[in-house]
């Protein structure tokens, strides 16, 4: 059977909160970790496009750079097909830059072109970029499409003017996209992320120029909103659900004049996988300093619990002697415990100081304040129980009824309590001096001979026939005298015999004493009044 007591209560209180007030921190401190690692991840992907789509357009605005270095010099070398020939080796040697260059006319034509030379001049390129580059006549970087021999490329190209401003043709350089010579694919990598982290550019079309994996290079983007607002010229981050439906922590960067786009996506799952093992090292952190708390926090419930717990298991025992004893042991420590200690105490004395009143007065007689038949009995019972042997005298007024019919009630009353003062003064502290009941007392003498209690009756007979009563005459009593276990075996007998012999001192004349078993005794008769 489970109690529930103030020590569980402490407990579980005390326990309950700390463990409230760690998982709250514990929480909280989820809360922050998980945000910050998000917000670290979208910042650094971000720097990444950013450095990326400034790598790009750098080596973009190069290449531009060595179209145009030539496209400047070749005016006065058109139809000089060696010094064609070496320029476009030149270019296409030199940086490693373009996989093809050409040199083409403003009619369409092929002039010298690397590496396939020969073989082209004279014809008219039907790609995509060359068309647009004719038509153009201005600096341009195509889409990217297949070229003529089944590469996706892009292809740059740089006019060629005549110094009066005429139109001669254009200078232009393919690049291999998602080939491994391709210097685009160069610059930027191939790393392949376990995690499923992306790198990847795309055109103004949503065409991938770039991707880890090359296989998806010319893909189509969509419904990735990372892509569409680079696409709209911003740098920054986010967390999107790209086309599959991953959620991603994506950062992007355009790249400049080209409306091309960088983006660097990482999935969230991956960035917060990190998460639960900095979660656990956190438990783990606080478990050593848990487990004493724990401890502490046992020791202190028992600490405190102790007085409040020992005084109520004295409470259930109130009545025992010992009660007050035990409470005084208690080391009450702390306020509340100290005020029921004393409260306690108090309430003890009360209760066991009032029990004595109530004794007190259950076994005196309110007149004459000697013990009356109820305490006679109680130690009568108690002397019986430990075997000790006692003499009683039975004493009687000598015509009482006529101190009442000559001088009254009230000095009746106060004959009874002169006689009784006497009797008092003339018994020992071990005595016991009882009323029976009207002008009737009883003397217990323990540890007393039969003899010795005749001549004790002797001498209470004499002293109160001597002494002035309240009537203003003298009173006389008589007595008679037995001893337990003396004259009969049991208590009621020898009491019987007591009031026997009484009643023989009455018989005999009264104003004596008579032993139980003696036939009559004289005693001198001192004449009342
Ligand atoms: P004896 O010598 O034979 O003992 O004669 P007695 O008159 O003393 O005996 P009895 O028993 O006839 O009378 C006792 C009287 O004691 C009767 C009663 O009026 C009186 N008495 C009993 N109790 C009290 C009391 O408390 N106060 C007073 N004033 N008188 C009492
Ligand atoms: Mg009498
Ligand atoms: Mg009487």
């Amino acid at each position: 059977m489970h109690h529930l007591d103030l020590r569980r209560l402490i407990l579980l209180l005390t326990i309950a909160t700390t463990l409230l007030t760690f998982a709250n921190s514990f929480h909280a401190s989820y809360q922050t970790l998980h945000r910050q690692l998000i917000a670290q991840t979208l910042e650094a992907n971000r720097a990444y496009a950013a450095k990326l789509a400034h790598s790009t357009d750098a080596f973009l605005k190069a290449a531009q750079q060595q179209l145009a270095y030539s496209a400047a010099l070749l005016p006065e070398r058109l139809g000089q097909t060696e010094r064609l020939d070496a320029e476009v080796a030149r270019l296409k040697a030199q940086t490693g830059t373009f996989n093809g260059v050409f040199v083409v006319g403003a009619d369409g034509r092929v002039q010298a072109a690397a590496p396939w030379g020969v073989g082209l001049v004279g014809s008219v390129l039907q790609a995509e970029g060359a068309r647009r580059a004719l038509a153009a006549r201005e600096p341009l970087i195509s889409t990217p499409y297949v070229g003529l021999r089944g590469h996706l490329l892009v292809f740059l190209s740089q006019p060629i003017f005549a110094p009066d401003g005429r139109y001669l043709g254009y200078v232009g350089g393919a690049i291999h996209l998602g080939q491994s010579d391709g210097s685009l694919q160069a610059l930027l990598g191939n790393h392949y992320y376990q995690d499923g982290s992306q790198l990847y550019v795309v055109d103004g079309n949503r065409h991938l120029l770039h991707h880890q994996e090359p296989s998806r290079i010319g893909e189509i983007v969509t419904g990735n909103p990372a892509v569409e607002a680079v696409l709209q010229g911003e740098e920054g981050s986010r967390r999107v659900l790209d086309g599959t439906g991953i959620d991603m922590l994506a950062g992007y960067a355009p790249v400049a004049g080209t409306g091309w786009g960088v983006v660097a996506q990482r999935p969230s799952a991956a960035t917060l996988a990190a998460l639960d093992g900095l979660m656990l090292e956190i438990l783990l952190a606080a478990l050593p300093f848990f487990i004493p708390m724990l401890a502490a926090l046992w020791w202190l419930s028992k600490l405190i619990v102790r007085p409040l717990r020992q005084l109520a298991i004295t409470a259930r025992h109130w009545e025992f002697a010992s009660a007050r004893e035990q409470i005084r042991r208690v080391r009450a420590w702390y306020f509340e415990a100290e005020q029921l200690k004393l409260a306690m105490l108090d309430g003890l004395a009360l209760l066991h100081g009032k029990l004595g009143r109530l004794n007190q007065e259950n076994l005196t007689d309110p007149l004459t304040g000697l013990t009356n038949r109820r305490g006679l009995q109680l130690a009568l019972e108690r002397w019986q129980a430990q075997r000790r042997s006692f003499a009683v005298i039975a004493v009687d007024i000598d015509h009482f009824k006529q101190v009442n019919d000559s001088y009254g009630h009230d000095i009746g009353d106060r004959v009874l309590q002169h006689v009784s003062r006497l009797l008092g003064s003339v018994s020992r502290s071990s005595d016991l001096v009882c009323r029976g009941g009207g002008e009737e007392f009883t003397l217990l003498l323990p540890e007393t001979s039969l003899e010795g209690a005749l001549q004790v009756a002797e001498r209470l007979r004499g002293l109160i026939s001597h002494a002035p009563s309240p009537t203003g005459s003298f009173v006389t009593v008589s007595a008679g005298v037995a001893h337990w276990p003396g004259s009969a075996a049991s208590v009621e007998a020898v009491l019987r015999l007591a009031d026997e012999a009484l009643y023989r001192a009455k018989r005999g004349g009264r104003n004596r004493a008579v032993m139980a078993g003696q036939t009559e005794v004289g005693s001198e008769d001192v004449p009342v009044g």
